[in-house]
């Protein structure tokens, strides 16, 4: 697909963020180039209408800018996964491990229900706890997590393997 590289090419890196010996991938530039942003949403939702989805899950902060309008496209509801204490009601939690630390992911209870189908939704997928803790939060709240979708993959931190052999769709892999 001509498109892959044209959104491979609009990702900046910037070295050194948030610290030394950081690559950081930059999603920003691509959001400047309104062809190159609008065919990353259209490869999405290309592979994601028609296959009953009824929830996107977007991760914060990058989820919220690529899950909303796949989930418009395929009518689907958009539900905000946010870091701890952002959410004004009574949330469901999900911590998980970091290189250096712990995190944790919220979501509205109510937000989903069992007969939900939901795709998970973020920028870049590096060791996969982020996308992990994401699934578990669908899952606890009994949805049924069809696939993750990110734009960017590093394959070198083996993000996949902590997935459960759930599918994970990529547009990008940074090597
Ligand atoms: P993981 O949990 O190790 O897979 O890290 C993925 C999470 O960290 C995602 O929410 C990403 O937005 C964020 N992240 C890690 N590295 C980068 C990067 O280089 N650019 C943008 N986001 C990143």
């Amino acid at each position: 697909d001509p498109r892959i590289n044209s959104i491979r090419t609009k990702i900046r890196v910037v070295p050194n963020f948030p610290k030394q010996g950081i690559d950081f991938l930059d999603i920003t530039t691509l959001l400047l180039d309104p062809k190159v942003f609008k065919n990353t949403i259209d490869m999405f939702v290309e592979r994601y209408k028609n296959k009953n989805i009824s929830v996107v899950a977007g991760i914060e902060a990058r989820g919220f800018i690529f899950g909303p309008p796949i989930a418009l496209a395929i009518g689907a509801k958009f539900v905000p996964l946010r870091k701890p204490r952002k959410l004004p009601g009574e949330v469901i939690s999900e911590e998980y491990t970091l290189e250096y630390g712990s995190d944790c992911l919220e979501m509205h209870v109510g937000a989903v229900q069992h007969s939900d189908r939901a795709l998970v939704v973020d920028d870049l997928v590096a060791t996969g706890g982020t996308l992990c803790a994401a699934m578990n939060l669908l899952e606890r709240a009994g949805a049924e997590v069809v696939e993750c979708a990110c734009v960017i993959e590093l394959p070198a931190l083996k993000g996949r393997e902590r997935l459960n052999g759930k599918p994970l769709y990529i547009l990008v892999e940074y090597h």
